[in-house]
């Protein structure tokens, strides 16, 4: 038992528990996944068959790592483990099974590009507000409801609901739900809920069916638990049921994906689904340093919603984590760069050993343009998936209308593209035929005699025998010589070709990536079926990440801190601890909102092995406008013995002539040495005020003055705020109103006759 020799006795003891329920809740870093990883290598070496092996992880990145590590101990065995996300496993099972469903087994997997195009659409036709019935929020509520497994037969019906729509002006919600899915339905288009909801469709509906995968499942795992939501844990439960050979593992504290319907109900209800479960705990985390557990574990506690753990760290206490101060996001971006540079050459490290985390996209570009400027290698994970680029996406669609010519939203997507004379008007009165009859665009298309009045262009039917003689022609080649084939015969290649520009130049050379991708997949030994069909059937449920061959590049990794979750780095930064970016503006309204984004940023946290760095702006562009920052309300939650400030950065020279001044007097800046101690325990209250806010100590001499001849320009000192300048005046006395910008945190309004200012 050699290979089991990496585990510790509490770690060992749940992978060899290989029978029966199984639960792990426990903090970050302490070797969940590694458990599972291992349990999975014992079973098979066990004997047990590695066809009857089920482990659902949460992004397939972390499936394709596993699968490695497992091969290392029973080498080709790890092949036939069935192993991926939710989402790639039932899909899967669902082209098997689809027929029985009412779905063709070519089915398509719309992207939320593609919902939201449908949904766009019918909010036209219905001729419905767009501010109410925005598309986020109608797809979201659609999602909501599939993901508690509420059909739009059910949502109609149900009086709650509809009570909720009509008192919030949303009347036709249902109705938009009803013809959502129809659509979807007869353009044989399943969308990302609809995989999950499907399966639980299909497992009630067909008990034989349920009893196959009941019996080929004997053993089922299940990483991230703390994130599933009720569809999710509904086909588990049942897949489960007849072997109850089930391990479940997680972390309460990194729930992060509440907004998406993940319910912490799974954990609670799993102690109540499974009265004979064994309960593992796992303490130690072998991730971290103990500073960077102990702040981990000083964030948590001001949650109120929480299992209650011990992580404790045996590794050294590790450097203070270092809290960075910058003046704008662009800075923020060279602080961090900088940074990254002198740690890397110092340390002897591999520019991989550095990640960037944010809460939002739109965060990267500062780092970008900041690493870029260094000659820095990084990549984006996450973000815009090469699939989604619309020239990719315009090949993919003639791929997906080839093998489900019902693919509405594909047709609509090139039948005139590239151009070939089938203009709006022509295209609109096909779609409407086919609302009139119930049958789909495609129908109208191959037969326009039958279902169109009036003449209609001969382009409609050639493009009809196009389709077709790609059908045609995918039957018998490869993936590479169909697809070759369809891009060049479709017009599309030659069309991106012509176009010099140096977009139009990438976006062919991005068609030759997917063509190379294409042929790499048709020469694969490994696999017996290479058609183009095949290389299609998950292509929509595919990231950036997937295509990623060269996984151990030598570059920073940049990504949210939702797509960060299970990953490791050895120097981890944190940026823009903003109160409203993070947490966000949307979280401020509730505790549970709130709980979640305290716990998105313990996620960040316990990212990092040795270092980690946390940083703010205090001022930053939002939506075009630069507005001012004041730090995080969590960055005040952490207890100040473990942080060391680092405020060295000094603005860009030049940036901004108007604040010389200030500039001048930050060298005799007083640095605030502590952090106010952050509450014990138990939930702390919502706090609003700054962590700088408080730090300020004032300075010796201070003494609110008289600051009735208080001018604009001059310097202030506030108690709280610290040192600013005025930069307007307004009202009469005794109202009157000055703006003052403060180097520390900002621009405010004060109220002279409350404020307790002090003129330097
Ligand atoms: P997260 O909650 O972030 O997903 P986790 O609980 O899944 O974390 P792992 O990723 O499995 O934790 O483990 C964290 C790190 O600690 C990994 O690098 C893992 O290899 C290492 N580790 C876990 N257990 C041990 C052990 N017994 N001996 C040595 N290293 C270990
Ligand atoms: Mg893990």
């Amino acid at each position: 038992m050699d290979y089991l020799q990496g585990l510790n006795p509490e770690q060992r003891a749940a992978v060899e528990q290989t029978e029966g329920p199984v639960m792990i809740i426990a903090g970050a870093g302490s070797g969940k996944t590694r458990v599972i990883t291992y349990r999975v290598a014992h079973l098979v070496r066990k004997g047990v068959d590695s066809f009857n092996i089920l482990v659902l992880t949460f992004t397939n990145k972390a499936a394709r790592e596993m699968r490695e590590r497992i091969t290392h101990v029973v080498g080709n065995e790890a092949k036939n483990i069935w192993m991926g996300t939710f989402h790639s496993v039932f899909a899967k099972i669902l082209r098997v099974e689809a027929e029985k469903i009412g779905y063709p087994s070519n089915f398509t997997i719309y992207d939320t590009d593609d919902s939201k195009s449908v949904l766009r659409a019918i909010l036209k036709e219905m001729n419905l507000d767009d501010k109410l019935y925005s598309v986020n929020f109608v797809l979201n509520r659609i999602s909501a409801s599939k993901n508690n497994l509420i059909s739009w037969q059910e949502y109609n019906k149900n009086e709650q609901i509809q009570a909720d729509d009509f008192s919030s002006g949303r009347g036709q919600m249902g109705k938009i739900y009803e013809m959502y899915a129809t659509r979807c339905y007869r353009a044989g288009a399943m969308d990302f809920d609809d995989l999950l909801y499907k399966t639980n469709e299909l497992l009630k509906l067909h008990p034989d069916v349920l009893n196959k995968y009941q019996h080929k499942f004997k053993y089922l795992m299940v990483d991230e638990y703390q994130d599933t939501n009720f569809s999710q844990y509904l086909i588990v439960k049942k897949l489960a049921a007849v072997n109850e050979n089930l391990c479940v593992v997680g972390d309460d504290a990194q729930s992060i994906y509440a907004f998406r319907g993940a319910n912490i109900q799974n954990i609670l209800n799993f102690e109540k689904d499974y009265p004979d479960l064994k309960v593992f705990k796992l303490e130690q985390n072998y991730r971290s340093t103990q500073n960077i557990v102990n702040v981990a574990n000083s964030i948590i506690r001001n949650n109120k919603d929480q299992l209650k753990k011990n992580v404790f760290s045996e590794k050294e206490s590790g450097d203070k984590i270092k809290v960075m101060r910058a003046f704008s996001d662009n800075e923020e971006g060279k602080i961090v760069a900088e940074a990254i540079m002198q740690d890397r050459s110092s340390n002897g490290l591999k520019w991989s050993a550095f990640a960037i985390l944010y809460r939002t996209n739109a965060q990267s570009r500062s780092m970008e343009e900041a690493l870029r400027k260094l000659g820095i290698p990084y990549k984006i994970y996450g973000g815009l998936s090469f699939y989604q680029r619309k020239e990719i996406k315009d090949l993919i669609s003639y791929f997906r209308l080839t093998f489900n010519p019902n693919d509405e939203e594909a047709l609509k997507r090139v039948i005139n593209y590239p151009k070939r004379g089938i203009g709006d008007t022509s295209v609109d009165k096909i779609i409407v035929a086919a609302d009139q009859h119930g049958i789909t665009p495609w129908e109208v298309i191959v037969e326009p005699a039958k279902y169109l009045e009036g003449k209609i262009s001969g382009a409609v039917s050639n493009f009809a025998v196009m389709i077709q003689s790609f059908q045609v022609l995918t039957k018998t080649k490869s993936a590479y010589e169909s697809a070759l084939y369809i891009a060049q015969h479709s017009g599309l290649l030659k069309d991106l070709y012509e176009d010099k520009s140096v977009e139009g130049l990438n976006r062919y050379e991005n068609i030759q990536e997917l063509l190379n991708g294409i042929k790499e997949f048709s020469e694969r030994e490994d696999i017996e079926e290479k058609g183009l069909d095949i290389f299609m059937q998950d292509v929509a449920l595919l990231t950036n990440d997937d295509k990623d061959k060269n996984k151990d590049a030598e570059t920073v990794s940049l990504m949210t801190i939702h797509s960060s979750k299970g990953l490791e780095f050895p120097q981890v930064y944190v940026v823009g601890l903003e109160e409203n970016l993070f947490p966000s503006q949307m979280s401020l309204n509730s505790r549970s909102d709130l709980e979640e984004e305290r716990r998105l940023f313990y996620v960040a946290v316990t990212r990092a092995e040795s270092k980690l760095h946390i940083s703010y702006a205090t001022s930053r562009f939002k939506f075009g406008t630069l507005i001012n920052c004041e730090p995080s309300r969590f960055l005040d939650e952490i207890d100040a013995k473990y942080l060391e400030l680092d405020y060295t950065a000094k603005p860009a020279s030049g940036s901004n002539p108007f604040f010389d001044d200030e500039r001048k007097a930050w060298s005799r800046d007083k640095q605030p040495d502590t952090f106010s101690k952050p509450k014990p325990a138990a939930a702390a209250p919502v706090k609003t005020t700054s962590i700088l806010a408080k730090a300020h100590v004032p300075s010796a001499d201070f003494k609110p003055s008289d600051t009735s001849n208080l001018q604009v320009g001059m310097q202030v000192e506030h108690e709280r705020f610290g040192f600013g300048k005025v930069l307007s005046l307004e009202g009469n006395k005794p109202d009157i109103k000055a703006t003052i910008f403060f180097k520390e945190i900002g621009q405010k309004q004060l109220l002279l006759k409350f404020a307790k200012l002090y003129i330097v």
